[in-house]
């Protein structure tokens, strides 16, 4: 079946607004970004600027989303579209749903994790890939996983974040600073945590191999922990606290000794250099992946 129509993407972060206007093809032929406010300045400016584009380019046949959450993305839900808790000012209610509703297109709203590795899958890292489990290790911690370039979910998107890892409180006795858990991987190794601890950026630490070895073995628990959950062809870690100088080696070495030569599969290559990897996208991983979520709602309204 040819696809007809444009495909209005926006990648919604808590700081920023990144919209698209897209052919099926992915083909950005206008974006911009706005600020995060609230819904009542930054939904108008969202509708304006498809409005505009599209009598620039022609129709919109389907939005995808990947935004920031808590957000209902259980499209069986009737308030799929909708953010529930977020501590964000004015967004707790809000539904994308209501902001497009005057397109009438079909609208597919995933996470904003999910949304970047529907993105590496297609075209960074996890090209090639049946299975990708993407990490975000960043301002807070969260996994999607990509199965044939759809997110998988259960009752609600996955919270890998708050698994909680071994934890030795005589060699590590910082308590974590997760307000559920204290001491979850996002609460021993997310960036914040890192700066509560250690009063500094992970890459500024760069003299203290200590400091990334000991980050490093959380992340390993949660890169095992995927590995052995999901058996996926490849694991990508990407996010601000990724880019410290050495971590990904580091993390390949304990995963390694954590999964201690237990699957052995082509894809997991010894040095887990092709199997534990960073992103190849960067910073488009997002726009990247809300237009194939909009080209799935297309295929799948
Ligand atoms: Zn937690």
């Amino acid at each position: 079946m040819a696809m007809q129509g444009l495909i209005g993407a926006v990648e919604a972060g808590g700081t920023k607004f990144v919209l698209a206007l897209a052919t099926p093809d992915g083909e950005i032929l206008e974006r911009t970004r706005l600020p995060t406010n609230t819904p009542v300045e930054t939904w108008p400016a969202m509708a304006a600027f498809f409005t505009q584009a599209s009598q620039r380019h022609g129709p919109i046949a389907a939005f995808g989303v990947a935004s920031f959450g808590p957000i209902d993305i259980d499209p069986a839900s009737p308030a799929y579209g909708t953010f529930t808790t977020t501590p964000k000012p004015g967004w707790s209610g809000a539904r994308f749903h209501d902001a497009l509703a005057q397109f009438n297109a079909p609208i597919n709203v995933d996470t904003d994790v999910n949304g970047a590795a529907i993105g590496e899958w297609q075209a960074g890292a996890g090209r090639g890939c049946r299975t990708v489990a993407y990490t975000t290790i960043g301002t807070g911690v969260g996994t999607g996983i990509i199965r044939d370039g759809r997110s998988l979910m259960g009752i609600s998107h996955f919270e890998s974040g708050h698994i909680l890892p071994p934890h030795n409180h005589n060699t590590d006795p910082f308590p974590g600073i997760c307000p559920y858990h204290s001491d979850c991987i996002e609460g021993l190794a997310s960036g914040p945590a890192i700066e509560q601890r250690w009063g500094r950026s992970l890459d500024q630490l760069a003299d203290d191999p200590q400091a990334i070895q000991l980050i490093a073995g959380y992340i390993a628990h949660l890169a095992s922990t995927l590995v052995l959950l999901h058996m996926p062809d490849r694991l990508i870690f990407g996010g601000g606290v990724m880019k410290a100088p050495g971590l990904i080696e580091a993390v390949r070495s304990a995963t390694l000794r954590k999964l201690n030569h237990y699957v052995q599969h082509p894809r997991v290559d010894d040095g887990l250099v092709s199997y534990v990897v960073t992103p190849g996208l960067g910073d488009d991983a997002g726009i990247t992946g809300a237009i194939a979520l909009g080209c799935q709602a297309i295929a799948s309204p």
